[in-house]
């Protein structure tokens, strides 16, 4: 394997990497359009071909013609707490902690919830709650939905680094209930310690959650090495789940016996079809769940954690590691002359599996880009971002997106017209 990115300084000497990956047979194993290369399996991974020929069974025989018995048949009942714990033994989750279900948004507030639960048990006056600034917002907007439905005196604290973590802990005293922090940013690219972190919350009193949604599938995840006590994340970037997909959330064994989380649907019941009065939760994580789930999402994005779960970690960090180091190499150096600053740490320890860049124009910048068919995406402010997925992403395809973006800077082609126009979803 190529780990020194300044090795690779022929288009030739990327071709011959590529033929010498561990991993380039994946590639295969997904449907992706000919002249493109695609660098936004960050935001939506690509379509595993065998998701293709699952949805077509599950349209066609369980919904088709095994109809409402496909319940019990075709298990769609338990395919949250099957996947679920397929995808725990991604993250390092150990057994049965894991449910895939609903939505990242609404599984920050459900682990939230039953964290805060937790500590007003043991702790009643514990009421701050720490995140980052830079989080992706969603997941602070559902923290300051819970603070106000709560209406208790908690209270919502935003730190941007591991010194200001620190100071913030210092400050908080016996107030801190949790920490909650997005493993991996999803605009830097900037990847936090966990298990140092998950130490620092846990001395000051705080349990820990941890978003995985630009971690799962990209890089290492052990959360019982890291001591974590609740997380969650999405299936649709890295796990190639699909648009939609269902989410995902993870209970440490040390809480799944008292968590409990505060939407308490009939799926999450111990017995849902007693159609009893009253709520009992479910035993296990299956008390994570709310109603209904959308099986064909469920059902699809099973192909996408299946090759996950069959591709050795190291050689994936490792390709990912030297993907992202020989972009940030080559774009340094063939566009040296463009306004671009990095923003993702040169740090390789410090990296997940995307790279991105600023430019004052990066808006058009990007879709110019695109149009040349190398698809990254955009993130206010000015940032231009380019997703690694080290399955189906080369390294003849990384010299060849830094081509076209040699191109666009240098004829400016982002200045045309309709570079310029912003539609609904950026
Ligand atoms: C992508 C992402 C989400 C998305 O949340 P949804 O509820 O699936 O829309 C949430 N948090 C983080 C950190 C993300 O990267």
């Amino acid at each position: 394997m190529m780990s020194d990115p300044t090795a690779l300084n022929t288009r030739d000497a990327c071709v011959a990497a590529d033929a010498a990956d561990p991993l380039a047979g994946f590639r295969d194993e997904f449907l992706l359009p000919e002249g493109v290369v695609y660098l936004d399996g960050n935001s939506l991974g690509a379509l595993p071909r065998a998701a293709g020929e699952r949805a077509r069974e599950v349209l066609e025989q369980e919904w088709g013609r095994d109809l409402i018995g496909s319940w019990n048949k075709n298990h769609w009942f338990e395919l949250p707490t099957r996947i679920g714990g397929k995808i725990g033994a991604l993250i390092g989750g150990g057994e049965g902690g894991c449910v895939a279900t609903d939505t990242t948004s609404i599984n920050v507030f459900k682990a939230l919830g039953a964290a805060l639960r937790i500590q007003r048990e043991d702790h009643p006056d514990r009421r701050v709650i720490i995140s980052e600034r830079e989080n992706f917002p969603t997941d602070l907007y559902m923290v300051e939905g819970m603070v106000e439905f709560l209406d208790d005196g908690y209270e919502l604290r935003l730190i941007d680094d591991e010194a200001s973590l620190a100071d913030e802990l210092a400050a908080s005293g016996d107030d801190a209930a949790v920490v909650m922090l997005t493993h991996v940013n999803y605009r830097s690219g900037r990847m936090w310690d966990m298990t140092g972190i998950t130490r620092r919350a846990h001395e000051a009193g705080a349990l820990m959650i941890w978003d995985l949604c630009h971690s799962a599938g990209a890089v290492p995840v052990d959360l019982t090495a890291a001591a974590a006590d609740f997380a969650i994340g999405c299936t649709y970037k890295y796990l190639n789940g699909g648009p939609g997909s269902p989410a995902f959330v993870w209970i440490s064994p040390k809480h799944l016996e008292r968590a409990e989380q505060p939407l308490s649907g009939w799926w999450g019941h111990r017995r849902p079809f007693d159609m009893a009065v009253g709520y009992a939760p479910a035993e296990g994580a299956a008390k994570f769940l709310c109603g209904t789930q959308p099986i064909l999402s469920l059902a699809t994005m099973e192909a996408g954690i299946d090759i996950a779960l069959r591709v050795d970690r190291s050689a994936l960090r490792e390709k990912s590691l030297a993907l992202t180091s020989l972009f940030i190499a080559l774009v340094e150096e063939r566009l040296a002359a463009h306004p671009l600053t990095l923003i993702t740490p040169r740090d390789e320890a410090s990296r997940g599996s995307h790279v991105s860049f600023r430019h004052p124009e990066g808006f058009a910048v990007m879709k110019a880009l695109i149009a040349e068919g190398v698809v990254g995406d955009y993130r206010e402010p000015e940032v231009l971002r380019f997703g690694f997925t080290p399955l189906y992403v080369g390294y003849a395809d990384v010299w060849d997106a830094v081509e076209a973006f040699r191109r666009v800077l240098d004829e400016e082609l982002w200045r045309a017209p309709e570079f310029q126009q912003r539609g609904a979803v950026t």
